[in-house]
């Protein structure tokens, strides 16, 4: 069980029971968090967030005075931040970027793009030198960090990571291709294009002593890439993938262990700009999925309560196999005049409506006891949650959304 904050636990019971499911954000927890997160970091390394994690205006417009910019992986993340949140610099990168959304990036004035494959630089090169007639004349270059599949030191891995590097991978340039792609940069040929650094996101879900082993061995890398070639390369994005530990709410990524490497990385690579982008561990904690209990059933000896909802809403758990946590916020009513189902204390898996054995949130919760009628509040449903889920499956109404932000106090 994890219980919520009390305004967060106020403001779910207080809304009416046809809001429900809802998604709630804490907007006041995002802004503490994120401002002690940036605190955390030495000043000269540059906090950008990936929008994927959770793309929610609101949430975006909250963060932006705490980060120096966005990581945007679409056309659709492109336009949607720059609408969002106008004026924030933002870094456009992923696999797969189409010729037109290469144009849209360029059209926007993007600070930096990060270049996923040698066709893709030609493109980028190509779409720069022909810029359509109407567009804006370009002020600078536009800055391109390589990203490279490089590999990360086994022993660096736990167990619960997933690498997405130093393997046979969709993403970034193998580092075989490194040379090329220098060249095309620094040979003259394309003067719309500066190289400006590398980009490496490595893994997902590491502790801060892993990630900042990996930040220092990306920062050496890319040292050695550019003695190799003679070139500078002055940025070094280490992307994010700080670990949300899903089983434990409490245990949060050791930011300040953190800071204190990249301070040391930054001393052993002085000219050297460091970026950072993290997405889930930025704005997981802020967000609750709220529902109801529908149902509570026991069958053959184990306790379900059906809620509202499901994993249509919040697929994070069915797609990580973990167990959301969650909070039963006891409700006294009970409108019938018929016995209300429940179960006492004990074990109880909380499952959705969707007609799969799929749809379970939390499996064996334990709890002092739970009814149909009481609501569930599930934490850590700010980031990956709504925005990946598969709302329409079933037909289900989507949830409501709130946002919780309190008055600043004034000083
Ligand atoms: C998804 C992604 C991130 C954010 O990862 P988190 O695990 O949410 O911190 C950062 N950079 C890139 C390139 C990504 O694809």
């Amino acid at each position: 069980m994890t219980e919520p904050e009390p305004r967060v636990r106020e403001f779910v019971r207080a809304l009416p029971a046809d809001a429900l499911p809802a998604y709630v954000y804490d907007l006041t927890a995002l802004s503490a968090h994120a401002a002690a997160v940036r605190a955390a970091l030495p000043p000269h390394v540059e906090l950008y967030y990936a929008a994927k994690a959770n793309p929610e205006p609101r949430i975006l417009a909250a963060l932006a005075p705490h980060t120096d910019g966005f990581e945007v992986a679409s056309g659709g993340e492109l336009a949607h931040v720059a609408k969002a949140v106008p004026g924030h610099p933002l870094a456009f990168g992923g696999p797969g970027k189409t010729p037109t959304e290469i144009a849209a990036a360029l059209d926007r004035g993007v600070r930096r793009c990060h270049v996923e494959s040698l066709h893709e630089l030609r493109t980028l090169a190509h779409l720069a030198a022909h810029p359509p007639r109407s567009a804006p004349a370009r002020a600078r270059p536009v800055g391109v960090l390589l990203r490279f599949n490089l590999a990360v030191p086994g022993e660096l891995l736990s167990s619960g990571a997933l690498a997405m590097a130093g393997r046979p991978a969709p993403f970034g340039l193998d580092p075989a291709e490194a040379g090329t792609a220098v060249r095309m940069l620094t040979d003259g040929s394309c003067p719309q294009l500066e190289l400006v650094g590398v980009h490496a996101h490595l893994a997902s879900g590491l502790a801060a002593t892993e990630l900042a082993a990996v930040a220092m061995a990306v920062a050496d890398w890319t040292a050695a890439l550019g003695r190799r070639y003679g070139v500078t390369l002055r940025e070094v994005n280490v992307g994010g993938g700080m670990r949300v530990d899903y089983a434990d709410p409490a245990a949060r990524f050791d930011w300040a262990g953190y800071g204190a490497a990249l301070a040391r990385v930054a001393h052993a690579h002085p000219d050297v700009l460091l970026r950072v982008e993290p997405g889930r561990a930025l704005t997981a904690y802020c967000g609750w999925y709220a529902t109801e209990v529908l149902d509570v059933k026991h069958s053959h000896g184990e306790e379900f309560a059906v809620v509202r909802g499901g994993t249509h809403h919040l697929r994070t758990p069915a797609t990580r196999g973990h167990d959301q946590p969650c909070a039963v916020l006891p409700v006294a009513d009970w409108p019938y005049p018929w016995p209300r189902p429940g179960t006492g204390a004990g074990a109880v898996t909380f499952a959705g409506q969707l007609c799969t054995p799929k749809d379970v949130l939390a499996r064996g919760v334990p709890v002092g006891g739970v009814r149909a009628g009481d609501r569930v509040a599930f934490a850590l449903a700010g980031a990956y949650a709504w925005n990946i889920s598969h709302h329409d499956f079933l037909m289900h109404p989507h949830p409501t959304v709130h946002f919780i932000a309190e008055a600043r106090a004034r000083a």
